[in-house]
């Protein structure tokens, strides 16, 4: 076999350019089919797990937005997204412990998964520096089933009030995962009504966080401007270190 041709550290950058260019192109045909401009979504492609080597390879195919579910991982690839620059950002899309709010609100360009009063409260005593208030969207529990993360629907407008009084946060929108068996679309409907109340506290919180591998053209039918995709593009994940 030809000594690693196209392969970097591992990585099979043909069959990554293959999957990132499928799941463009489905992206681009679910906007179209919903009469939205596919410019207007962002794709954070979640890296958890894998290398340091997947961001330089992602990043050499057009990659700008990286997720990450865990503290400290996440922090050595938010140094690593920084470091390789043209505006790589991090952002953390995973459960968050109070105790690691603060450090995790440091290096992150974005937290998406603010779910109570007590992490807001953690991350009132944020010290970014130059950085500015940090961007946050609030994770919305579509089940009830809150062990998974998310505030449940009728809670959702006091945290939203919580987080717009807390001057070191900006409430950029909302976030969902569909409930496991779900129907998705009815899910995410929910997410974006949710999303127009929310709006109504801070009007220009208009992210909405929803879509994974096998349910983004779903999330992109019912508004979704950033998803969260993970295998589809990278291949299957390593185990959990
Ligand atoms: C891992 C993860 C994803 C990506 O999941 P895939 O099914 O691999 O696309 C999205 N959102 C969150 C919160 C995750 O933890």
């Amino acid at each position: 076999m030809a000594d690693g041709a196209g392969m970097a550290d591992g990585i099979d950058l043909e069959a990554l350019r293959d999957r990132l260019d499928t799941v463009r192109g489905a992206i681009a045909d679910a906007a179209a089919a919903a009469g939205r401009d596919a410019a207007s979504i962002t794709t954070i492609v979640v890296t958890k797990y894998h290398p340091l080597a997947l961001l330089d390879a992602l990043h050499g195919l057009g990659v700008r937005d990286f997720g990450e579910n865990r503290h400290p991982e996440s922090r050595d690839k938010a140094a690593h997204a920084h470091a390789l620059g043209d505006g790589a950002r991090l952002h953390f899309v995973g459960q968050l412990q109070r105790n690691k709010a603060r450090q995790v609100g440091r290096y992150a360009d974005a937290v998406h998964s603010v779910d109570r009063a007590e992490l807001v409260d953690a991350f009132a005593t944020l010290d970014r520096g130059e950085a500015g208030p940090l961007d946050v969207a609030m994770q919305l529990s579509l089940d009830g089933d809150t062990a998974r993360g998310g505030v449940p629907l009728d809670g959702a407008e006091a945290l939203a009030e919580r987080i717009v009084a807390t001057p070191t946060l900006r409430l950029r929108g909302v976030m969902a995962v569909a409930p496991i068996g779900a129907d998705t679309d009815e899910a995410f409907a929910r997410v974006r009504e949710t999303s127009e109340r929310i709006r109504r506290i801070a009007p220009d919180a208009d992210w909405i966080s929803a879509g994974m591998s096998h349910d983004f053209r779903s999330a992109i039918s019912q508004g979704a401007t950033h998803l969260r995709i993970g295998t589809a593009i990278t291949g299957n994940r390593p185990a959990a270190p």
